[in-house]
């Protein structure tokens, strides 16, 4: 449990101007970002119960046994893809939304897989009531990617995969931008693969992340 004094508190405008601050002073300082995440209310991503710790910078349990990822990943992932206004992007592993709506706001059109129907549903009521019109969804393995809509400029993985992500590499143009935890244990390495523009790739590793893994198939439950 967090300290009192750790707490957000104050009107949602204080809270978000705190939470921008607290990113900004961690590195997220592209104002593309802050200002996407500035206009995205995370109180409507999160469960019922936890909404009161919206605006802190903490990832949070959503439905399916899934989590909304922490802000401060968010912006970091989102400014680490270099998005162009221009940009068609896939995203796997919608979950609440959250992440989607950021990119929404940042490209053209945003592709986004998930493999649990309900969050997909969920999702979808939060992308009309935001009223956000660039968001295509799917409810499938996004393991496979989107062959049928690929190439694509930017790729943003929000599960761990446990390897080199080569189908969704492949989908990715000659000089696009993969964002994608990696690693098959608890904590994972956020990589960046860089297109060479020749089919190779310039490879970094960001910082140590902690995401739910990336799974086969659809989920049998709802
Ligand atoms: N960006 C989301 C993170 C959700 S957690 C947010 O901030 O809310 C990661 C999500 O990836 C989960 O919802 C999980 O169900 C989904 N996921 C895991 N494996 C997947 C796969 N193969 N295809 C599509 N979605 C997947």
């Amino acid at each position: 449990m967090p300290e009192p004094d750790d707490r957000a508190e104050g009107a949602p405008e204080t809270q978000m101007a705190k939470l921008v601050l607290a990113l900004r002073s961690q590195g997220v300082t592209d104002p593309k970002v802050l200002a996407a995440i500035e206009t995205t209310p995370r109180p409507l991503f999160t469960q019922e119960l936890f909404r009161d710790r919206a605006y802190e910078d903490s990832a949070l349990p959503i439905a399916c046994g899934q989590t909304i990822s922490q802000p401060f990943i968010v912006g970091l992932m989102s400014q680490a893809l270099k998005i162009d206004r221009r940009d068609r992007v896939l995203e796997i592993g919608t979950g609440s939304g959250y992440q989607t709506a950021i990119l929404s706001r940042l490209a053209r059109l945003v592709y986004t897989v998930e493999r649990y129907r309900t969050l997909m549903r969920e999702a979808e009521a939060r992308f009309k009531e935001l009223g956000l019109t660039n968001v295509i969804t799917r409810f499938g393995d996004g393991g496979d990617g989107w062959p049928e809509q690929a190439p694509f400029d930017r790729i943003m993985v929000t599960a761990a995969a446990p390897e080199e992500p080569k189908a969704l590499l492949s989908q990715l143009k000659p000089s696009g931008i993969l964002v994608a935890p990696i690693g098959k244990g608890p904590v994972q390495s956020l990589v960046r693969y860089t297109g060479d523009g020749k089919g190779g790739f310039h490879v970094e590793k960001l910082l140590d992340v902690r995401f739910v893994p990336l799974l086969d198939g659809v989920a049998k439950e709802l």
